[in-house]
C-alpha cells in the first residue's frame, strides 16, 4: 500500500509506531538518526516520512529542510514533544504537511497518514469499484457483491496496489516494494503466496487476478 520511513530516536515509540503502521498494511521502517534517514531517503523511494523534531544528530527541521532542498516532495508528518509546540510553525514553513503532538492516539496517527497518502495520490474519492469489488480506503474494508473480504495487512496492501492499477500489469518487484519493508526477510515466493490468498478471497464473483509469467500481475477491470 505504502512505504513509510519513521525517523524517531525513542526506541519504544519507534517500535510502537512501526508495529501500528505494519498492522495497518504499510511497509514501514524506522531509523533513529537524521543522517540515516537522509541516506535511506536518497536511495529508496518512500510514500511518507514521519519525522521526530528532537533527534540526536541533526534536528528534524534539518531533515525536512534537506529533503525539500533535494526536491523530494514526499509527504512529511512531524512528531513533536508537547513543550516544543511553539516550534511547529517552523516545521510547517519548511515544508512538512501535518504534525502530531506526543503522546498521540494511535488511531489519530493512522487517520492522519491515510489522509496524507490520499491527498498525495490526488484521489479525493476513497471508494473504488472494480466490477463487483468495492474497496473503501477510508474504512479499509473491501467487499465483493456485498460479501466482506477478510484481508490481513499485507493482503490488503496487495489488493490496494493491484486495484490502483486495475487493468495494467503490476510488476512483481513493485508489489515487493510496496508490501514489504526494506529490512524484512522476504521469502522468494512471498508475493505469490499473498497474491494467491487475495485471489481466493475474490473468487468466485470478484475480478480476476491474472499471473503473467515473468511480467507480474494484473487485476481485471471487469
Ligand atoms: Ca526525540
Amino acid at each position: 500500500m505504502a512505504r513509510i520511513l519513521v525517523v524517531e530516536d525513542d526506541p519504544a515509540l519507534a517500535r510502537g509506531v512501526v508495529a501500528l503502521l505494519r498492522a495497518d498494511g504499510h511497509a514501514t521502517d524506522a531509523v533513529s538518526e537524521g543522517r540515516s534517514a537522509l541516506l535511506l531517503a536518497s536511495s529508496e523511494s518512500c510514500s511518507l516520512y514521519i519525522v521526530d523534531i528532537g533527534l540526536p544528530d541533526v534536528s528534524g527541521f534539518d531533515v525536512i529542510r534537506r529533503l525539500r532542498a533535494r526536491g523530494d516532495r514526499t509527504p512529511i508528518l512531524v512528531l513533536t514533544a508537547h513543550d516544543r509546540i511553539s516550534e511547529l510553525v517552523q516545521g510547517l514553513d519548511l515544508g512538512a504537511d501535518d504534525y502530531l503532538v506526543k503522546p498521540f492516539d494511535p488511531s489519530e496517527l493512522t487517520a492522519r497518514i491515510r489522509a496524507l497518502l490520499r491527498r498525495n495520490h490526488g484521489d479525493p474519492n476513497p471508494q473504488v469499484t472494480i466490477g463487483r469489488l468495492t474497496i473503501d480506503h477510508a474504512r479499509r474494508t473491501a467487499e465483493v457483491a456485498g460479501r466482506p473480504l477478510h484481508l490481513r495487512p499485507r493482503e490488503w496492501a496487495v489488493l490496494a496496489c493491484l486495484s490502483a492499477h486495475a487493468g495494467e500489469v503490476v510488476p512483481k518487484q513493485k508489489l515487493l516494494t510496496e508490501v514489504f519493508s526494506f529490512d524484512d526477510d522476504v521469502a522468494p515466493n512471498a508475493v505469490e503466496v499473498h497474491v494467491a490468498r487475495v485471489r481466493r478471497q475474490l473468487e468466485p464473483d470478484g475480478p480476476i487476478i491474472r499471473t503473467l509469467r515473468g511480467l507480474g500481475y494484473i487485476l481485471d477491470r471487469a
